[in-house]
């Protein structure tokens, strides 16, 4: 039996109201997988939390995807969550998340 398909991305996909979905727009997660979008382990999560650490709709985000109250497995709000819960990111990891220096 197949693997079932990956959710997808809250910020690009869903469709509502133009208010609503304007913060959507400015997601700075739109384009990237939804592996990584809705990854349960930090690693994974990094190219989505590095998009939240420039991301300026974080407070839409967060108030939109409501983690804590959906039980939410993925990044949100600068945040990963899984079960609804904020994951710690390793500190070991933690240094892949400041902004990256442009040539
Ligand atoms: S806060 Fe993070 S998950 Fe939310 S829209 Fe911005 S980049 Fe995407």
């Amino acid at each position: 039996m197949p693997a079932p398909a990956p959710p997808a991305p809250p910020a690009p996909l869903r469709t509502s109201s133009s208010a609503d979905s304007d913060w959507r727009l400015r997601a700075a997660c739109t384009g990237l997988a939804p592996q990584t979008v809705f990854a349960r382990r930090p690693k994974a999560a990094l190219p989505a939390l590095r998009a939240c650490a420039v991301c300026s709709v974080r407070r839409p985000c967060l108030d939109t995807v409501a983690p804590a109250d959906n039980l939410f497995d993925g990044v949100s709000g600068g945040s990963l969550w899984r079960n609804g819960r904020r994951v710690a990111v390793p500190e070991a990891l933690a240094a892949a998340l400041e902004p990256q220096e442009q040539p």
